[in-house]
Order: structure tokens, then C-alpha cells, then sequence
């Protein structure tokens, strides 16, 4: 491999800087073009990306080739308002090639035969639904019949008392917006009889491809019912109970994909899912049979106020799915609360989400609610998707990706996300979002390269890819877990792990010391110490020394760094590179210094066998990072992971700005996508505008063998020349809007 300053050299004689810019964009600015000069492109620590997969011989199923998806959610009004043609022709327009069309199980819109499936009122006993399933196929877009099983009205409350899920003292529970509808529990039969019902109707009725349930799972926690059936389940929010509800939900999506499959073999069913890193099914059982990703991720909702929360989604279907189809829904209505369903939301918001869609790997499915005069009273959003969705249509296989060629793996922990209970702070979830943000934004700043891996997906074939591998308080894991992780790091990975990683089993019993004790060298000295008035801070020992270690890296003229809010006390190391300094009084100010400056408690503990390189905090520090934004801890944070990675990249991107990027291997060669968050409503709110960022040069050594044909810009919509060098190909995209897909073909 070459060397940075080699690099330089010998690039710089095959392409001189400015001759390689200068011929790029017709409308890059001169200052583009001056700072594009200065900034050179890296060679240091690049590692060859895989060799290419073979080719795909075999056919794949009909939903594996869908690159858009379609949806007007229907009212029960829609049967009076709706142009059933205008509908199909929009979305046709559009380039979707699949569409949902409500069924329902609230309201019929159909004329169905099955008890308590109440038809709509202005329904008229007209067959609506076979109406607009006629139009979609007569335009050759497939259907999926959607249903909604998660709530049913009175009459069927009488009749069926044991329908319904119900409250500690026995009464039912209602829809708290629709109190008429109440809330149908998924352990009884309204799911084995009412909606097998619906489904075998539809069979003998309509020729739909598939069978989806909106409302049901639940999305990202975990049903609270004390119904009779309930009453016998173990307690809701426990790990006995997790397991019930997993094997009730995979009991349903079995036996609606059989009767779905009853019609024809290609159909399935496929349910609500979305949720991120803390959904509600166990992901890794559900991925294996799902043949639809459904993120029901919609847009930015008050407790996920990143801009990111789409192609966070997207890693969790990468993680799950192996490949298989995933879509996101992007409401083009107004998320979040107050929320509004028949509004637009913000054209840039909107098309970030779709986006992120892309980026992360999804297929982009727009969604808006109800069709008010015509498509909606407000039909602004209809010009924002087809423009999205129509260019999409350009690039398809480009934009089809094969498999992430990231070198980094953060464990999700499912569990933990759902059944920890966080060290005494409520609410729990909270806990865990803000540690998985401040990984992620982490990751972000640093421009990395990564995936998530599932907690239940720890093999070694699995982990290989990966350098290293970071556990953020990861709680919960299994001796065969725990396991994993030790045949891991013996392989030569690298790990990193804060808090209470492992101090947990997966059924929630604490452990006397961590699972991963051994593999870090740690050992639990003490329970959780939290913060009054000053957080722990962290000493270096020896700031002086001439041979600063990389995690210290820009630490000048301190002793001290900031500790996290919270930590768990370990044990004396030999050797410590820093030490708690342990909190004390912010106020007074008087009595503002520390009661030890000095102590034997490690504040980091590493450790390095061959190529493994491993790092242990005790404190909750991704997480302070989010809640903070202190640099200090961003900056440690940067400095371990380049450390544990030995500063190996895949994909380089050099350049300003807050960016997410992804780097996907594709059917015509390569493709990296940049997202550009630079904006003042990155993390609140919705985007009004985007804020273009300069020049960002990427650089990534390809595979022996592979011949680079083209390098295109398919949001520019022009190709950008290209240097490669011993198989480092590099190019600068001159600028980004919101987004930019550098698409490399190969020969
Ligand atoms: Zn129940």
C-alpha cells in the first residue's frame, strides 16, 4: 500500500490537481474550485474493499425487484370523494410499481360478508376496493391488500367481550382519540378467527400479491393487557414475556402467510414493523421469515428528533433482512404531535426522509392520508414525490445496493433497548435512545463506515467483515453472547464497550461481574455512581510523556478531561492511561475541587494482543456525549475508534460538514451516497431548506481486477473525473445540496 506522502507524489503526476477539477461541473463556483485544489485525497490506512460477489443467477422474488411503492391511506370518506382513475393515475405517474389499497378490518371498503366487519358509510354497499384494485392492475402495479386489526367498534365488543384488551380493574380499552373503537388484543381470537376471516374473502374475491397488517406488532414496545388470556401471561416488560409475545406474533404472520399463499405461492404477508433499534419483535426470528421490511418510520416525531432517523431505520434492515426486500414508509403528511394527516409537511424534510430511504438501502414508499377533493385539499405534497420518485426511476440499478461494505459493527441490542431498566433513570427507553444517538452522531462526525448487527447475530461468519466491534452499554447478553464476542476478539477483532455492557444475562438477572470481564480485563469494583453537582472527570497519567497514546490524541495543555454522568466503578488496572478523578460540589464554588484528586480507579482500560485492540469505559459516555455535545468526549471517542480500527477505512470522504455516508457495493460496480445534515434543524423539527456544502473527496481502494469505467453524480446529473492509483480510486464531488449518490460503474 502507499503511502500518504507517496500518494501524494505519484497522483499528483498522473492528474494534476487542478486539470482534474476543472473540468467537472458547469456550475461550480470558483472558491469551490480553489478549495477543491487544496484538499488532496488520503491514502493512509485505506484497506482494499472485499472481492465482488458473483452475479445473481437465480430468479428472485417479484417484491425483490420493486423499487417503489405507493400509497393513499383511505378514509371512509374516500368512497364518495375519491376519482378512483386520478388515484391510479398519479401514483402510476409517479413510477411506483406497487400500491396499497385499504381493506381494512375497521371499516370495509368492500362489500364484505364477515361479522363486524362494518362497512364504511358512505360505501353504499359499492365494491370500492375491487374498484381501485381493477384500475392499479389495468396500469401493471401490483396490490397489497392493507388491513388494520389493532381496533373494532361496539357491536363486536358485545358480542365478543374477549376481543378486547382490557385495563387492571377489568374495563376495556378504547382508542383514545375514536373512544367508539376499542382496542383488540392480539392474543385472542379476534386474530386467529375475525381476521383469517377477512383474509380468506379477499382470496375469493380480488387477485391481490399481497397481505399487509397496519397497527399490529406494536411498533416499539410492548402491549400492556389484562384480559383473561393476558392475565395468564407473564408480567408485561419482563424478558418471559417478550418471548410469549414473540411467539404469538410468529404464530399469527405464519398463519396469515399460509392462507395468503392459499391463492398463490408468491403471495405473502407481511405486517407493520419500523421502530429502529428498539422495535417490538425479536428482529432477528422475524427476519428470517419476513419476505417485507415494513418500517413504519414515517418522519421526525418529538422523541427522535434527528434528522437521521430514516437511514438509522435502514441499518436495522440491513442488519435483519440480508438482503431480502425493505421499504419506508415517508409520510408526505405532517408527523410528529401535534401532527397533521391531511397537511403537507416540508418539501426538504420530505425528501430528506426519502433520501435516507435510499442511502441506507430501503426502497422509497410515499404515503399520504385521504383524498378530500381530489388527492387532498392540500396536494402540495404530490409534486414533491413524483419529482423524488421519477428520478429515482433514472438510476435504478444503482440504486439497487448489494451489501454494505462498511468495516465497523455497533451491536443493537434489542433486548436491552426494550427490557433494561437504565441505572435508575426513567423513563428507560429515553436511556437507551440517547446512548444509541450519541454513538451514531459519533459515528456521523467521524465520517465512519458502519453497520448494526443484531444481538442474536453474533456469529463468527457474521463478524468477520468487521474491525471492530462496538458495544454501546450493551446490558444484556447471553453467555453464548458473551461467547461470540471472546471468539471475536481471539479472530483478531477489536472491541470497545461501555457501563453496564454485559453486566446483565438475557433474562435480566444480573451477573456478580460482567459477562465480558475476562475478554476486557475489567472488573466491577462497586455499583452505579451517578452525578451531584460535578460528573466524574478522567486524569491522564503522565500528560507529559513524550509518547502520547492515540486515544489522547489533541488533549493539550489538561490534566483533565470530562468523565460521563454515571459509571460503574472498576477495579485497579495496572498501568491505567487515565483515572477518576471522582465528582464533586458545583455549587458552591468554594467547594468545587475534588475531595482525591487522585485515585487507582481506572477511567479507561485497554488492551492489545496482536491485531486486537480492545477499550473498556466505565462510564456512560456515548451517551453524556449526546446529552452534552462536550468535544472532549467526542473527540475520545474519535480517538478509540481510530485506535481499535487501526485507522483502516473502506471509504474515505473527506470535506465539511455533518454528513452521513454509505458505501454500498451495486450490481454496476459501487455506490456512495452523502447526506448532508449541515442545517440548523438537524436535531429539531423538520428541515425548511438545505444548506449546500463544498468539495468532499472520496477515496476508496477497490478489489484487484476491478477497472473503473465511469464515476457519475446522479443528483448533479454529471460525470466527474477520476484518478486510481494501485487500485485507490479517488474523485471529488464538488458540492451537496441535500444529497449526492457518486455512482462508480465498472468494467
Ligand atoms: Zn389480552
Amino acid at each position: 500500500m502507499l503511502n500518504r506522502r507517496a500518494f501524494l507524489k505519484t497522483s499528483a503526476a498522473a492528474i494534476p490537481a487542478t486539470a482534474a477539477f476543472s473540468a467537472l461541473d458547469p456550475v461550480k463556483t470558483l472558491a469551490e474550485e480553489e478549495a477543491a485544489s487544496k484538499i488532496a485525497p488520503s491514502a493512509a490506512g485505506m484497506v482494499a474493499l472485499p472481492d465482488r460477489l458473483a452475479p445473481v443467477t437465480a430468479s428472485v422474488p417479484w417484491q425483490q425487484k420493486i423499487r417503489r411503492v405507493a400509497q393513499s391511506n383511505m378514509t371512509e370518506h374516500d368512497p364518495a370523494v375519491m376519482n378512483v382513475e386520478e388515484w391510479a393515475e398519479y401514483w402510476h405517474s409517479t413510477g411506483s410499481e406497487i400500491i396499497f389499497v385499504s381493506v381494512t378490518g375497521i371499516l370495509a371498503f368492500y362489500p364484505s360478508k364477515v361479522k363486524f366487519h362494518r362497512h364504511g358509510k358512505f360505501l353504499n354497499n359499492r365494491d370500492f376496493f375491487g374498484e381501485c384494485v381493477a384500475a392499479a392492475k389495468k396500469r401493471n402495479m401490483r396490490v397489497v391488500a392493507r388491513m388494520s386489526p389493532d381496533l373494532n367498534w361496539g357491536d363486536a365488543l358485545e358480542a365478543h367481550p374477549e376481543w378486547a384488551m382490557r385495563n387492571k380493574d377489568g374495563s376495556a380499552q378504547f382508542s383514545t382519540e375514536e373512544p367508539r373503537l376499542f382496542k383488540t388484543c392480539m392474543f385472542s381470537t379476534y386474530m386467529d378467527d375475525y381476521m383469517t376471516a377477512i383474509i380468506r374473502e379477499i382470496n375469493s374475491l380480488y387477485d391481490v400479491d399481497c397481505f399487509y397488517t397496519n397497527g399490529w406488532p406494536p411498533i416499539g414496545s410492548l402491549p400492556d393487557c389484562h384480559c383473561a388470556i393476558c392475565n395468564k401471561l407473564p408480567p408485561t416488560g419482563t424478558t418471559a414475556y417478550w418471548r410469549v409475545f414473540n411467539d404469538r406474533i410468529f404464530e399469527l404472520w405464519q398463519k396469515y402467510d399460509a392462507l395468503a399463499k392459499e391463492k398463490k405461492p408468491d403471495s405473502f404477508f407481511f405486517a407493520n414493523l419500523g421502530g429502529s433499534v428498539h422495535a417490538g419483535p425479536n428482529l432477528d426470528r422475524l427476519g428470517k421469515i419476513a419476505a417485507w421490511y415494513q418500517a413504519d418510520n414515517q418522519g421526525r416525531t418529538y422523541e427522535d428528533a434527528a434528522v437521521w432517523g430514516c437511514s438509522q431505520q435502514g441499518r436495522v434492515c440491513t442488519a435483519i433482512m440480508d438482503g431480502k426486500f425493505a421499504a419506508n414508509v415517508t409520510a408526505a403528511y405532517s408527523t410528529g404531535s401535534p401532527g397533521w394527516r391531511n397537511a403537507s409537511k416540508n418539501p426538504a424534510e420530505a425528501t430528506m426522509w426519502l433520501n435516507e430511504t435510499l442511502a441506507s438501502g430501503m426502497v422509497p414508499y410515499y404515503h399520504f392520508v385521504g383524498s378530500e377533493n381530489g388527492l387532498g385539499e392540500d396536494r402540495r405534497w404530490q409534486k414533491t414525490g413524483s419529482d423524488f420518485l421519477r428520478w429515482t426511476e433514472k438510476y435504478d440499478p444503482h440504486l439497487t445496493t448489494r451489501r454494505s461494505v462498511a468495516n465497523i459493527g455497533v451491536v443493537m441490542g434489542q433486548s436491552t433497548q426494550l427490557l433494561y431498566p437504565g441505572p435508575g433513570l426513567k423513563p428507560a427507553r429515553r436511556y437507551m435512545h440517547e446512548t444509541t444517538q450519541g454513538l451514531y452522531d459519533a459515528l456521523l462526525r467521524g465520517r465512519f463506515a458502519f453497520d448494526y448487527v443484531h444481538e442474536d447475530r453474533l456469529d463468527a461468519a457474521r463478524l468477520r467483515k468487521y474491525r471492530a466491534l462496538l458495544l454501546p452499554n450493551i446490558a444484556m447478553l447471553s453467555d453464548r453472547q458473551c461467547e461470540q464476542i471472546r471468539d471475536y476478539v481471539k479472530a483478531g477483532g477489536s472491541i470497545m464497550a461501555s457501563f453496564e455492557t454485559s453486566l446483565y444475562d438475557e433474562n435480566m438477572n444480573k451477573r456478580a461481574d460482567f459477562g465480558l470481564a475476562d475478554v476486557f480485563g475489567v472488573s466491577k469494583a462497586g455499583e452505579v455512581i451517578g452525578t451531584n453537582g460535578n460528573p466524574y472527570y478522567a486524569r491522564i497519567e503522565k500528560p507529559d510523556a513524550a509518547q502520547k497514546h492515540p486515544l489522547l490524541e489533541g488533549f493539550v495543555d489538561t490534566n483533565w478531561i470530562p468523565g460521563a454522568q454515571n459509571r460503574l466503578p472498576l477495579k485497579p488496572v495496572e498501568n491505567p492511561l487515565m483515572t477518576v478523578v471522582p465528582g464533586f460540589v458545583r455549587y458552591p464554588p468554594e467547594l468545587a475541587y475534588p475531595p482525591a484528586s487522585h485515585t487507582a480507579e481506572p477511567a479507561v482500560v485497554l488492551r492489545e494482543s496482536g491485531a486486537s485492540r480492545i477499550a473498556w469505559f466505565p462510564g456512560d459516555l456515548e451517551r453524556t456525549s449526546w446529552i452534552t455535545g462536550h468535544g472532549d468526549i467526542l473527540r475520545l471517542l474519535h480517538n478509540t475508534l481510530g485506535w481499535l480500527t487501526h485507522d483502516e477505512r473502506v471509504v474515505r470522504v473527506d470535506g465539511d460538514g455533518l454528513v452521513e455516508m454509505f458505501c454500498w457495493e451495486t450490481d454496476p460496480g459501487y455506490a456512495v451516497h452523502l447526506l448532508n445534515y449541515t442545517n440548523p434543524d438537524a436535531q429539531h423539527g423538520w428541515l425548511q431548506s438545505s444548506f449546500r456544502i463544498g468539495p468532499q473527496i472520496v477515496s476508496m481502494k477497490l478489489p484487484a481486477n476491478v477497472r473503473v469505467k465511469s464515476v457519475q453524480l446522479l443528483k448533479a446529473g454529471t460525470n466527474v473525473q477520476f484518478g486510481i492509483q494501485n487500485q485507490l480510486l479517488h474523485f471529488t464531488i464538488p458540492h451537496v445540496d441535500d444529497y449526492e449518490v457518486a455512482a462508480i460503474s465498472i468494467a
